[in-house]
């Protein structure tokens, strides 16, 4: 296990959750990085009591190492059943940068997770390359909402069966409420800020803290209702525009995370013309970097 992986560890005398935060598993979204840095800073400092055990966890050192998005394959698109038992029966070839990652993270994970906790809990942080970007996505599966829901941001289900192969896919089978927190634009200041918001939430709903930080909701909120259009509540993704790097896609500017769109508008262009959108939603996740499969997904919104 690469001990270059661990961010902080901080095991409570009482029993409590076990809250595993990971940040960084795309390279180039340092972020949640630092912000699991400066949090386990604030808890040292101010002797903050933890229940149970929280941990934080780097993804990608190698690609957080090269600010890339990855080195071999994107680390949030491999966690299949098949290529995780490869890896580990060495059937794969552990020839690649990612292989090595995901095996480490793997051990890591399960070696922490051993003993006996309240609940088990995984957020995955990352931030996206398109404005207005602050949400959870939770599998569809997932039935355990009380932690998400405390937290007050827009709640995307359904991205799963659009993308496979996320952390998050392969976790609820080892029996934890795992989710992803999108943080706002990779490289920003406010990110930072907002994973650090986003972690202490976790910490308190999980029942790892018992007394709430002040700062909790407050960057968040500010940066929802300052900046851009009223949120909904909870999405569904309807579609996803998968992208190679030989289509030359390329999004028009100007888009951001829940904007409206409709049937037939131009979103996009590569070397086949025009991208239209297929149906009327909300835009989620449009692509503005270099690196990614997923051009951009068109959800809507559930209404209770
Ligand atoms: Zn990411």
């Amino acid at each position: 296990m690469n001990p270059d992986r661990l961010i902080g560890k901080v095991e409570g005398e009482y029993p409590g959750p076990l809250v595993i935060v990971i940040g960084g598993l795309h390279g180039n979204e340092n972020s949640g990085v630092e912000a699991l840095r400066q949090v386990f800073e604030v808890i040292e400092k101010d002797r903050i009591p933890i229940m149970g055990k929280f941990i934080g966890l780097r993804g990608n050192i190698a690609a957080l190492e090269e600010n890339l998005r990855f080195i071999d394959y994107d680390m949030n698109r491999c966690w299949y059943d098949h290529h995780i038992h490869a890896l580990k029966f060495g059937q794969a070839g552990r020839s690649s940068s990612e292989d090595e990652e995901v095996l480490d993270l793997l051990e890591w994970i399960q070696a922490e997770s051993v003993g006996r906790y309240t609940q088990k809990v995984m957020m995955d942080l990352h931030a996206t390359s398109s404005e207005n970007g602050v949400f959870l996505v939770i599998p569809q599966e997932e039935k355990n909402l009380s932690i998400p829901k405390s937290m007050k941001i827009p709640i995307i289900f359904g991205l799963e069966k659009k993308i496979g192969g996320t952390l998050l896919n392969y976790f609820p089978n080892e029996h934890f409420v795992s989710f992803a927190f999108e943080g706002g634009v990779i490289g920003s200041d406010i990110a930072v800020k907002l994973h650090r918001t986003g972690i202490w939430d976790v910490l308190y709903a999980s029942g790892s803290i018992q007394v709430e930080r002040e700062e909790r909701h407050h960057d968040v909120m500010e940066y929802i209702r300052n900046d851009h259009m009223p949120h909904p509540g909870r999405v569904s993704v309807l579609y996803r525009h998968a992208i190679n790097r030989q289509d030359n896609f390329k999004m028009l500017p100007g888009f951001s995370n829940f904007q409206k769109v409709k049937a037939g508008e131009v979103l996009a262009q590569d070397n086949t013309g025009e991208i239209t959108s297929p149906f009327d939603g909300l835009l989620i996740m449009p692509l503005y970097q270099d690196s990614g499969n997923d051009g951009f997904f068109i959800a809507e919104e559930i209404l209770d």
